[in-house]
């Protein structure tokens, strides 16, 4: 194996090796359940679905961890203002999360947690904490002190004393230190709530993801991955909690990955900035948004805008143009995929997951293989196979890169006419608006009326429908 992973702790790329020869444990942080996603949201999830596939390509077992937080101040707050339960609002936003990533093609990780339902192994951790010295209980609270924790800022680069003095000095006088953390709250009235040595109360946010990932994957894993924002405090306190109960570095690669930006600023809920995943998809195709993301190395920042989905959605439109156009010119299952191209796809992987160099390659594999099927259609060649042979081996090479994409995996019928669909209703049309005028068209050639027939071809191109005579009909494409 020869994949390197930018790994965030030590600031540049390693030679990824796991644990176990064949397996890698990998857990990344999830989702608040109190509002839909938005594309920030499924930059994140589709970037560690990416690395999830690809390390299954390559051949491990993959033990993929994401966890659902369910008990969070914002969830208390939209109940609050709904009259609704905490239950009820992480329900619904379960649902709509589960409903977004299938859309959006991400695959279900190995286990999914939910903080809610793994309380009694926090308060265990928490206990093995406060024995350690590394957590002191204030009132109802149990507070993680920092000084307590030599290795703490080692993640974010950050050092105790000039955190301390960026830290706007609030008055809490159950913390030691500013920077302490809270790993269990004392819950007010009407709050969720739960039994503890210290109480009734919740946990804090950033000890459910030590608690949940020592589960599920052990001490000791491979793979920590989030969004760059997680890196403080939220991954910084994780390793403070994981390894201060356990005395062993908790976690051998850290994987960040970068924001989606609008003018420059991080989408994000608060900021107000955000396109949900739901409002992005009644526009474009939803791989549209999968390969608008993969076209940027994932830790790099990308800024959102229409112009960038439209050229993703086109580039898309061109690979399902070319398969479609492959169904029945060259049969499935005849070839091996192309091994150019797949060692080009690999090499770019394997440097620290670059689908961005990666779409690269396959952007031109395309215009080559494109330029092999004119080849085939207009010259009388005496390789006719020869070229089916490439052609054949270069679907094959584009769909199982797709696979582990995430991208080419509808049927190419199907994803042609629905985006020639969205397209007409952006343009304010409609399929029977076309047809008629196509009829209208052909009526008038019929009777010489070429005037009028250039007429009716010249608006609709105006419009952004072309029209191509073919022998038994004439038919109409997007004009890309
Ligand atoms: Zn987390």
């Amino acid at each position: 194996m020869s994949l390197k992973i930018y790994n965030s702790i030590s600031r540049q790329k390693e030679l990824f090796t796991p644990l176990e020869k064949d397996r890698v444990t990998m857990y990344v942080c999830g989702v608040t359940v109190y509002d839909l996603c938005h594309i920030g949201h499924a930059r994140a999830c589709i970037v560690f679905d990416v690395i999830y596939r690809y390390l299954q390509f390559v051949g491990y077992k993959v033990i993929y961890v994401r966890n659902f937080t369910d008990v969070d101040d914002k969830i208390i707050n939209r109940a609050n203002k709904e009259k609704t339960s905490c239950d009820e609002i992480s329900k619904r936003y379960i649902k709509t999360f589960y409903e977004d990533m299938n859309s959006i093609g991400i695959k279900t990780p190995t286990h999914e947690p939910k903080a809610t339902e793994h309380i009694p192994e926090m308060i265990d951790m928490i206990k093995r904490l406060i024995d350690k010295g590394h957590a002191y209980q204030a009132s109802g609270d149990v507070m993680y002190s920092v000084e307590s924790f030599q290795d703490y800022g080692k993640l974010s680069g950050k050092k105790i004393d000039e955190l301390q003095s960026g830290v706007r000095v609030e008055i809490d006088e159950k913390k030691n230190n500013p920077l302490d953390f809270a790993l269990w709250k004392d819950s007010k009235p009407g709050e969720p709530a739960w039994e503890s040595p210290w109480g009734m109360g919740r946990p804090g946010w950033h000890i459910e993801c030590s608690a949940m990932s020592q589960k599920y994957l052990g001490e000791i894993f491979d793979i920590h991955g989030g969004g760059k924002d997680l890196i403080f405090p939220h991954h910084e306190n994780e390793i403070a909690q994981s390894q201060g109960a356990t005395g062993k570095k908790p976690i051998n690669y850290w994987i960040h990955n970068g924001f989606v930006d609008i003018n420059k600023e991080k989408m994000s809920k608060s900021l107000g900035n955000f396109f949900t995943i739901r409002e992005v998809m009644k526009k474009y195709p939803p791989e549209a948004i999968r390969l608008f993301l993969l076209s940027n190395h994932y830790r790099s920042p990308i800024d959102f805008s229409n112009k960038n989905l439209n050229e993703a959605g086109i580039v898309l439109h061109r690979f399902y143009e070319f398969l479609d156009l492959m169904n029945g010119l060259v049969p499935d299952n005849t070839f091996e995929p192309d091994s150019d191209i797949m060692e080009k796809f690999k090499s770019a992987m394997d440097d620290d997951f670059n689908t961005a160099l990666a779409l690269g390659h396959l952007n031109e594999f395309l215009r080559q293989l494109n330029s092999i099927k004119d080849q085939l259609k207009t010259k009388k060649c005496n390789d006719a196979d020869g070229l089916k042979k490439k052609l054949g081996e270069g679907k094959k090479a584009i769909l199982r890169i797709g696979k582990v994409l995430g991208l080419f995996l509808d049927k190419p019928s199907g994803f042609l006419e629905n985006f020639k669909e969205k397209r007409i209703t952006e343009l304010g049309l409609n399929k029977n608006q076309i047809e008629e005028m196509i009829n209208a068209r052909t009526e008038a050639r019929k009777n010489k009326e070429w005037q009028k027939a250039d007429e009716i071809r010249e608006g609709l191109n105006k419009k952004g429908v072309v029209l191509e005579d073919k022998a038994e009909k004439t038919i109409w494409k997007i004009k890309l």
